[in-house]
């Protein structure tokens, strides 16, 4: 997802820092780049489409700068080409933007009303504009950027130069990442840790609906409610040194980071064949990547209308198979050299059954053996605990899912695409939401067992949230389908015992809240996850996890994000070895 970097200093630094800030944030994946900078009191603004490389071919380094913005975009709204990238202009304000203006449709007819006019395509070009129109209204920034959130509805992280003052950066944050770096010399923005953190490792966040204004020796951070807040500048505890995680502590957490570029990267639709004239699916896979396999069947099964039976890699081996030429097996492995599902592969066509591949790792042995391989575009994935590449296999098989549904209209498949091109900002948004999920985890790590508990495809996520947590931080958990609990389960549950109930699909969600309504009556610690649309209010939770409502084929792509999170945070509260947890390995290449 785009990068932001922002510079003010003492130095003329401004285009080193910037480039080479822009390149420590490319594998969040972006389409096209630019800078905005100040030269002998002249705005400059260079932006290519393509590689960063290409903008550095346009900038001569020897022109050195004290200020200015860069950007990495992924385009939502507007193709990748040159007039789109940012920075964008209209008369005194410049701006790099990241997310979504949801109104700006509505915005940009206001504008043209009052006489403006537009060169791009973008959502971000009509925030430039109306910031310019508040900017000219106010004549005072501070002031512009507050009527502008109360006007502005979405995500946005969005770094400013003024003309008129050209010795200071402006930044507004709502649900996109950003930061503020800090040091004697500069100061600095930036959507992530890595793109600043060869400079200084002072830093401060900004909650949501929070600016801020930034001169080479000041940092002043304003809150919601417009007032003037004590700066809480953190430590980043690692090293520039640590290079191949990107400033990250570990490389489950930068691998998480790098989950919506993953998901961009994957949805090729194109390259998703149609299984729909399969009568049966048989999916096989170990591990989370056959929890991916659950969540497939549900996806499968009710989009498709094809009856999918999930068998664990290791059992599909040695049972009775009902599986013929009419049959399709859908192997699943992110090394593509697990054994036991290698071995699977080789079974089924022994049966004569057609086998697809969803395999991480190209030319592996499995991508090899099946008949059609689809590549998840993971990238490499170090961390022992599978992030990345799950969200990966399981964003494929909703695309097999969807490819194979009844009859689309054009306005369905338009729908699909957009809801499509959104899920790596609403991943984004997820993501930087992280403190909520730190919370949680601080009182969490102390406890004993925890369960999971949810319905249908909630159920197959609450099973890959349970391993993740245990994989990672040793604590004992179970997954449970939420109304088989009082078949047994329920008897585990006493004062304090946390338990996670996942409520997203609507035609179930009363009943799940029903059985967390029986656990809390029996003491438990209820962390209620559920979406927008949703949500409920009641006294049957401690706490309550939000997120975006997309269409019900994604919707699992944004769940498991702050479960893999609060795994993550509750092993580091454990002081475990989280990329490589005991017993575990990456690619299990034995029986
Ligand atoms: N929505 C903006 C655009 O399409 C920003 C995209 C981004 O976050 O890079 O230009």
């Amino acid at each position: 997802m785009c990068g932001i970097v922002g510079y003010i200093g003492k130095e003329k630094n401004a285009l080193k820092v910037l480039i080479n800030g822009l390149e420590h944030l490319e594998y969040r994946g972006y389409d096209s780049s630019g800078i905005a900078y100040i030269l002998n009191d002249k705005l400059i603004v260079k932006k290519e489409p393509g590689r960063i490389m290409r903008l550095k071919e346009t900038i001569d380094f020897n022109n050195d700068s004290y200020i200015g913005i860069g950007h990495t975009r992924w385009a939502t709204h507007g193709e990748p080409n040159k007039i789109n990238s940012h920075p964008h202009n209209s008369e005194h304000i410049t701006i790099v933007h990241n997310g979504i203006i949801e109104n700006y449709l509505e915005l940009r007819k206001e504008l043209t009303n009052k006489g403006y006019s537009f060169k791009s395509d973008t959502d971000t070009e009509v925030a430039a504009v109306l910031l310019n129109d508040l900017y000219k209204k106010y004549n005072d920034i501070i002031k512009a950027i507050q009527e502008f959130k109360n006007i502005v509805k979405g995500a946005y992280a969005i770094a400013i130069l003024c003309d008129k003052e050209k010795d200071t950066l402006y930044a507004i944050k709502k649900n996109s990442p950003l930061i503020i770096g800090t040091s004697e010399d500069a100061n600095y923005l930036a959507s992530d840790v890595p793109a600043i953190i060869e400079y200084t490792n002072k830093y401060l966040t900004l909650d949501d609906g929070s600016y801020a204004k930034i001169t080479k020796d000041k940092v002043e951070v304003y809150n919601n409610d417009n007032k003037l807040i004590d700066l809480d500048i953190k430590t980043f505890d690692s090293t520039y040194e640590n290079t191949n995680k990107m400033g990250f502590e570990h490389y489950m957490l930068k691998e998480i980071h790098e989950e919506p570029t993953v998901v961009r990267r994957t949805s090729n639709i194109k390259t998703i064949p149609n299984i729909s004239k399969y009568k049966k699916i048989v999916i096989t896979a170990c591990g989370s990547a056959m929890h991916a396999g659950l969540v497939g069947k549900y996806l499968i099964e009710k989009y498709a209308n094809i009856p999918v039976e999930v068998e664990i890699a290791s059992e599909f081996r040695y049972k009775k198979l009902f599986i013929d030429k009419s049959s399709l097996v859908i192997a699943i492995s992110q090394s593509g050299e697990t054994a036991d599902t290698l071995e699977a592969v080789k079974i089924a066509k022994k049966y004569g059954s057609t086998t697809i591949g969803i395999i991480n790792v190209k030319e592996s042995s499995i991508a090899r053996e099946v008949d059609k391989v689809i590549y998840t575009e993971a990238g490499r994935e170090i961390a022992v605990a599978t992030t990345k590449a799950y969200l990966s296999q399981v964003e494929v098989l909703a695309l097999l899912a969807y490819k194979a549904s009844k009859e689309k209209d054009l306005e369905e498949i338009k729908k699909f695409i957009n809801d499509l091109n959104e899920l790596p900002v609403l991943i984004d948004t997820i993501i930087d939401n992280s403190n909520e999920y730190k919370l949680i985890s601080k009182y969490l790590y102390q406890k004993e067992d925890i369960f999971f508990i949810g319905r249908g495809i909630d159920y197959a996520l609450c099973m890959e949230a349970s391993l993740k947590l245990k994989e990672i931080s040793y604590i004992h958990s179970e997954a449970y389908a939420a109304g088989e609990l009082k078949h047994g389960t329920i008897s585990l549950i006493e004062n304090g015992t946390p338990v996670i109930g996942i409520v997203t699909d609507k035609t179930i969600a009363d009943k799940t809240i029903s059985n967390l309504k029986e656990v809390k009556s029996r003491g438990a610690y209820v962390i209620y996850v559920t979406t927008d649309k949703l949500a409920k209010k009641g006294d049957f939770y401690d706490k309550c996890i939000i997120l975006p409502d997309i269409n019900p084929l994604l919707q699992p792509l944004l769940i498991i994000i702050p479960l893999q999170l609060m795994a993550y945070y509750i092993a580091k509260e454990k002081g475990c070895d989280i990329d490589k947890p005991k017993n575990l390995a990456k690619s299990v290449t034995v029986e």
